[in-house]
């Protein structure tokens, strides 16, 4: 499994990295991009088995990176973010999202979550 991460906060790319192991997942790779362009830029030219973006983000936030990417890759995106009412989910969602993850989450939440996307 090659991982995306696309998240602005350094931290939080460590962090989400950090849980997708205490899940237990088997990776292979994890890539990151600090914004909607950096993640266009490296699915460009990179294959992924899985992406997690942020919602916000300078630049290219998350919700135009899932619109942009959607017309070239169907490789899964979950979104993790701040961003939890239900209409933002919907949006993502209708955008091409495959599913939500709210900040701050547990390793439990990445296993509920991402679990389909490790079988
Ligand atoms: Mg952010």
């Amino acid at each position: 499994m090659r991982i995306l991460i696309v998240d602005d906060s350094s931290v939080m790319r460590k962090i989400v990295t950090r849980g997708l192991r205490q899940a237990g997942f088997a990776i292979d790779e994890i890539l990151e991009a600090g914004d909607g362009q950096q993640g266009l830029e490296v699915l460009s030219n990179q294959t992924v088995d899985l992406i997690l973006s942020d919602w916000n983000m300078p630049n290219m936030d998350g919700l135009t990176f899932v619109r942009e990417a959607r017309k070239t890759i169907q490789t899964p995106i979950v979104m993790v973010t701040t961003e939890g009412g239900e209409g933002k989910v919907n949006e993502a969602i209708a955008s091409g999202a495959n599913g939500h993850i709210k900040k701050p989450f547990t390793p439990d939440t990445l296993k509920d979550t991402l679990g389909k996307y490790f079988a």
